[in-house]
């Protein structure tokens, strides 16, 4: 009898990973709390293409994507702009958020994977210290394996209990709340720089974004601090002070929703249990992407179910799937942590003597698809080092900032490198608790 997975939670990294299992023979069942056709939100998500190929989906219809174009980065007081430059290669793809559900779904069901809609899972169901089922407004259901893809507040990685040493909240700095809105044009003149990002907007901790598309203008915040309306119209008007193809009238969207900044679970499975996506935290922390690397993370996953001949899914033999993980994403996405504390730490006038010194350039904010680390962006040329260096050290409150994340960064790349590479408990609990110490907020 083949095995029996359940998938909590329609995310897109547990649809990929399902759909993989389903083909290779695997019963799997996909509960998910919203009704049939109403996945994602309604606004448009940039992500790498080749996430799809790696988890063995097709590309679109072409007529569903188009290719982003460059993306230009503010500070503060959005006076000076940085303009990226990415390789036509490195070019995300930009899709409604509800055609990206349809295609992965469609995808999955013709792999034989079923789904189970307005099913509402309230917690793990356990045997001793195994994860056996979760239990749900729809009654109690079983699996040999839990593959958790319910989000960053997935209800059953938060309600674990502690033998398995698995993280129940993002923590401190570990977070956006976001506000995402399509306002309409507030201009139909032409805009110079189409995607703009600003950081730290207005002063405040976070980023914000304004997207001047054709018919709409798309506006983002994202703060570590509880948003609030007032905090919203606030960034708003004074983004549109600056662009005033930022309109007033509300289009779509207009939700308050969260994403998670922040290192990758410093234990992603336990005995039954295994988390993707979001419920990972498995985003590219300080720009928030998390589509793509939840697709990677799917093939791994994948790869190690398949390997697990006699179905055993315990930590012992899952954790290889959080090796994969960690040596092909998770110590990059770990060390871009240490990157996100700094931005929570600088003050707006830092920022701005970084941009205005040429301390930050285009070149080191060119993220292009297959961004997941600092070495993939951050331009480390000799000459430019010592250039930068050299203005650095003319703020040396803001030059002490810098070598502490430097020095975060080191002691990421060396815990993450003694990762162990099989499952010892005790082991891998001595291990997370290093890594957990190196993202402590002092
Ligand atoms: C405003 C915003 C903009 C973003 N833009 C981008 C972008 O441009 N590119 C990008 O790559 N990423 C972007 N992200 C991040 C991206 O959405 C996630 O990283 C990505 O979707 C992976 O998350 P996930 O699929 O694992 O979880 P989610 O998208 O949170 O999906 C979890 C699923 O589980 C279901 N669920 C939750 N709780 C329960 C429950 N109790 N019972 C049953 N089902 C449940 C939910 O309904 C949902 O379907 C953005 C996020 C936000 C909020």
């Amino acid at each position: 009898m083949s095995a029996k997975i359940i998938v909590a939670g329609a995310g897109h990294g547990g649809i990929a990973v399902a759909a993989i299992l389903a083909q290779n023979g695997y019963d799997v069942t996909v509960y998910e709390k919203e009704k049939e056709g109403t996945l994602g939100y309604d606004w448009t998500d940039i992500f790498a293409p080749g996430a799809l190929k790696i988890a063995g989906i097709d590309m679109p219809d072409e007529e569903k994507y188009e290719y982003k174009e460059n993306m230009t980065f503010y500070s503060t007081n959005m006076k000076i702009g940085l303009r990226q430059d990415v390789s036509p290669d490195q070019l995300e793809i930009k899709m409604e958020r509800k055609d990206i559900y349809a295609h992965l779904i469609n995808h999955a069901v013709n792999c034989g994977v079923k789904f189970v809609y307005e099913c509402k899972i309230e917690c793990p169901l356990m045997a001793g210290n195994r994860v056996v089922g979760i239990k749900t407004s729809l009654g109690n259901f079983y699996g040999d394996l839990i593959i958790d893809a319910a989000g960053i507040d997935s209800p059953v990685r938060t309600k674990l209990p502690a033998v398995c040493g698995i993280e129940k909240i993002p923590g401190d700095f570990s977070q956006f709340n976001v506000f995402r809105a399509f306002y309409n044009r507030g201009t139909e003149e032409e805009v110079k720089d189409k995607y703009k990002v600003c950081l730290l907007p207005g002063g405040n901790t976070g980023v914000g974004w304004i997207a001047a598309e054709e018919e709409y203008s798309d506006l983002l915040i994202g703060l570590f601090e509880k948003l609030t309306d007032e905090k919203v119209n606030e960034i708003a008007t004074l983004f549109r002070s600056e662009n005033p193809v930022l309109g007033t009238e509300l289009k779509r969207g207009g939700q308050y929703v969260k994403i998670p900044v922040r290192q990758p679970l410093a234990i992603m499975v336990c005995d039954g249990y295994a988390a993707i996506g979001d419920s990972a935290f498995m985003t590219v922390p300080v720009i928030g992407s998390g589509i793509a690397n939840s697709l990677r993370a799917s093939r791994m996953l994948a790869d190690t179910v398949i390997a697990d001949k006699y179905n055993c899914f315990c930590a012992d033999t899952l954790w290889d799937y959080q090796v994969k993980y960690y040596k092909n994403l998770g110590s990059g996405l770990a060390q871009l942590a240490c990157v996100k504390l700094l931005l929570a730490e600088l003050k707006p006038e830092e920022l701005d003597f970084m941009f205005e010194n040429g301390i930050l350039t285009g070149k080191d904010l060119t993220i292009g698809a297959d961004s997941t680390s600092l070495v993939s962006f951050i331009n480390f040329s000799p000459t430019d080092m010592i250039n930068k260096a050299k203005n650095v050290c003319k703020d040396t409150v803001l030059l002490k900032k810098i070598l502490m994340t430097g020095k975060r960064i080191a002691s990421v790349v060396a815990v993450t490198t003694t990762m162990p590479r099989h499952w010892n408990r005790q082991s891998v609990f001595r291990w997370a608790k290093q890594y957990k110490m190196c993202f402590q907020i002092k």
